[in-house]
């Protein structure tokens, strides 16, 4: 069946046709994919063309589709049955990875997705502060729950009148104890905790931003961002959903050599699988149900399945780290991009951090923040997108995001992508 029969069909039942909005390409316009099998690298669309895969599940198969480790373990864990509602051992086995891969954790909870998890780690904050307000990054997606929409970058639009909603359907009494500063600017943050301090619970951050496009911290924002929450007795959530595991094996704030009082994990650890997590020392921990009076709970919670998939992917990823080949070869295709487009003429860059990139339609970098990112053309960022689709390469259907490259990529796929932007960025 071709994608416009599928899409068709798809949306008579499942609104936009899609279960999640960027899946409908709208941001790069054209008919959306629909992938019938993936392995490795690549993936296959229901129309029969394989394209090498730079979106893997938004960072999610850090190992590549269908890893035999992971299939095998999955279906192993299957055969024993797929969900009790009743703790197993395995769930004690990956909390012990995740708290010795990093000393700010010293008890995790497993939840099944990045929204649940930064739910749960807003709620902690607000439990354990007797505070309301949170502080978050313009730009910084943390999930879809209703007080973190605001502003939150890729996907989601602003709208209301006077105050400032997250979304139609999202309560203005909700979005008014979220507060918005801009990302990269410690002043800003200085003069929200001057004005607010005494209210606030907790400020959140994606360390690596990854929902405006690829966007690094600055030098000393997180230790000041650290260091302005703790001095108004708020606390610091690292929204890690993205960046643990995905850099090296552990967290990223022990890369930048901060002490977040919180930090949500996701797609890397869920192997694929709706699995994700909210850690914290156990102090702060202790204050969960059933120790302690923040409530938080859920059916499938450690579900068996995604745990034995996460502790595949886990045990490879300790075993023979593939972060520095995977950031060589993120550097290569950004290298690339960026020649190909100053010959072309292109007003194109590539932004990367370690193992993920953005490029950004325009040639004004570094991107600091959401305002920069946004000055980006996004109809020559549509035309370049599908210009790699054409020749095989599928990019993130939007500038907004941030491409992955997995330990599944070759050196062949990445002179693969390489030559496809070359021959895209002339076409343009
Ligand atoms: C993807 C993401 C989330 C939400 O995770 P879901 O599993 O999609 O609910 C939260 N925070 C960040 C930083 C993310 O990138």
């Amino acid at each position: 069946m071709t994608h416009s029969e599928l899409f068709q069909r798809a949306c008579a039942v499942i609104p936009g046709g899609v279960n999640s909005p960027v899946r409908a390409f709208n941001a790069v316009g054209g008919t959306p994919l629909f992938i019938t099998s993936g392995k490795g690298s690549r993936i296959t669309t229901a129309d029969g063309r394989t394209l090498i895969d730079c979106c893997c599940s938004w960072g999610a198969m850090i190992l590549g589709h269908a890893a035999e480790v992971v299939t095998e373990a999955v279906a192993k864990a299957a055969e024993k049955g797929t969900t009790f509602g009743i703790a197993t051992p395995g769930e004690i086995d990956l909390a012990e990875r995740l708290v010795a891969a990093s000393p700010l954790l010293e008890s995790v909870r497993l939840v099944n997705s990045g929204t649940e998890a930064v739910m749960t780690a807003v709620r902690l904050a607000r439990g354990v502060t007797g505070r309301d307000v949170i502080l978050k990054c313009e730009g910084c997606y943390h999930g879809h729950s209703d007080g973190l929409l605001v502003s939150a970058g890729s996907g989601v639009r602003t709208a209301g009148d006077g105050a400032e909603v997250a979304c139609a359907g999202s309560p203005r009494q909700v979005a008014k104890d979220t507060l918005v500063i801009p990302y990269n600017d410690l002043a800003a943050a200085e003069r929200a905790f001057a004005a607010y301090g005494d209210q606030i619970a907790a400020v959140i951050v994606e360390p690596v931003a990854g929902n405006m496009g690829c966007v690094p911290p600055v030098e000393g924002y997180l230790k000041g961002l650290e260091r302005v929450a703790h001095r108004s007795g708020a606390l610091l959530i690292c929204d890690e959903v993205i960046n643990a595991f995905r850099f090296r094996y552990g967290l990223y704030s022990d890369t930048a050599g901060i002490a977040p009082d919180i930090i949500t994990m996701g797609k890397v650890i869920g192997g694929g699988f709706p699995l994700a997590a909210v850690g914290a020392k156990t102090e702060i921990m202790r204050a969960l149900a059933p120790c302690g009076k923040v409530y938080q709970a859920g059916t499938l919670s450690g579900n068996p399945v995604a745990v034995a998939a996460a502790i595949a992917v886990l045990n490879v990823l300790k075993a023979n780290p593939p972060y520095a080949e995977m950031a060589a070869k993120a550097a290569r295709v950004t290298t690339a991009i960026n020649e190909a487009a100053a010959r072309a003429g292109v007003p194109l860059r590539a932004q990367r951090y370690e193992t993920v990139f953005t490029p950004f339609a325009t040639d004004a970098l570094p991107m600091r923040n959401l305002t920069e990112a946004q000055r980006s053309d996004a109809a020559l960022y549509a035309r370049f997108f599908h210009g790699m689709l054409a020749r095989g390469v599928y990019f993130e259907p939007s500038q907004f995001e941030v491409n992955f490259i997995s330990a599944a990529h070759t050196d062949a796929d990445v002179e693969a992508i390489c030559a496809a932007a070359t021959e895209t960025l002339m076409a343009l």
